[in-house]
């Protein structure tokens, strides 16, 4: 079941551009996730417990990012729009109300590029839009000698282990599954790559892990892949940090200090963490010879 809303704005501009994804701009054609993952910062209070049964379908986006792009691009204010930020644009109840197709018709009109962020395969139905966006789309002009191409298309994973895919992503595709998408996106002439985002400290953090996923992606095709934490928020009953809390009490007790050590009283693990899986998944992606930004 899905809940339809009209909302009063789709398109949002940031304040500042995304310093990963390159993105001036967000579009969240739904509110919420039924992918449910243990560790999603958009779950918790705000949308509740189980984000399949309350998220919503925002009906009126398309004709609401027809008028908006339509201001921007008469302004030529090109930028890389974001699809998307805070939801997962192809969830199966995509595949029959084809809110994210339209909205990337419009994308297409105005000539906006695109940064697609996905877990799913359902992205292989919109490569035809994608090409032309590709193709097509006017980039911000500081961006343009640095970047070839219209259409961004990038798989998000955490772990390449199965069994903890399944716990912590429950209601998403399997890793390998993301990969071989990638693959196929790649094959097809797509600039697309992996956001190894979170990293799971003491789960899929370690030199070997790194090592093994910044290969195995290379492998499958990825011209980039970023690399960052795990955050954990709130403190409600259905806040990301307290179910985050959960699973590890219930699958790797022995954790539970490491992690409440590593992150005290704050959403992201130590300064000193942060540096050292930068540190270590640069030298990486320097090994397997992939770029660990787009530009
Ligand atoms: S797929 Fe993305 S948006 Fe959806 S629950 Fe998982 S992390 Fe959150």
């Amino acid at each position: 079941m899905v809940n339809k809303i009209q909302v009063k704005s789709i398109l949002n501009k940031h304040k500042k551009r995304d310093d990963w994804f390159l993105d001036d701009y967000s579009v969240n054609p739904y509110s919420g996730c039924s992918f449910n993952c243990i560790y999603c910062y958009i779950r918790g209070s705000k949308y509740g417990e189980n984000m399949a049964k309350t998220f919503s379908a925002k009906v009126n986006a398309p004709e609401l990012l027809e008028k908006q792009l339509s201001r921007r691009a008469k302004k030529e204010e090109y930028g890389i729009i974001a699809l998307s930020s805070s939801t997962e644009p192809y969830m199966p109840i995509e595949e029959k109300l084809k809110l994210t197709r339209r909205l990337l018709m419009i994308i297409l009109k105005y000539k906006f590029p695109v940064e697609v962020a996905t877990k799913s395969k359902l992205v292989l139905r919109d490569l035809d839009i994608l090409r032309e966006i590709d193709k097509n789309a006017i980039l911000p002009t500081d961006l343009e000698p640095k970047l070839k191409h219209g259409a961004i298309i990038s798989f998000s994973i955490s772990t390449l282990d199965e069994k903890l895919a399944k716990i912590l992503e429950r209601g998403a595709p399997k890793p390998i599954e993301r990969l071989e998408t990638m693959k196929k996106c790649k094959e097809e002439g797509f600039f697309t790559g992996v956001c190894f985002i979170p990293v799971l400290p003491f789960l899929s953090d370690s030199e070997e892990q790194l090592d093994e996923t910044i290969r195995t992606v290379k492998e499958y095709g990825a011209d980039f892949i970023f690399v960052g934490g795990l955050t954990l928020f709130g403190k409600g009953p259905a806040d990301c940090k307290t179910l985050y809390y959960k699973f590890l009490e219930k699958y790797y007790p022995d954790l539970v200090s490491k992690y409440k050590s590593l992150y005290r009283i704050f959403f992201a693990p130590s300064k000193e963490y942060q540096k050292e899986l930068e540190e270590k998944s640069k030298r990486l992606c320097g090994k397997y010879g992939i770029k660990n930004r787009i530009v």
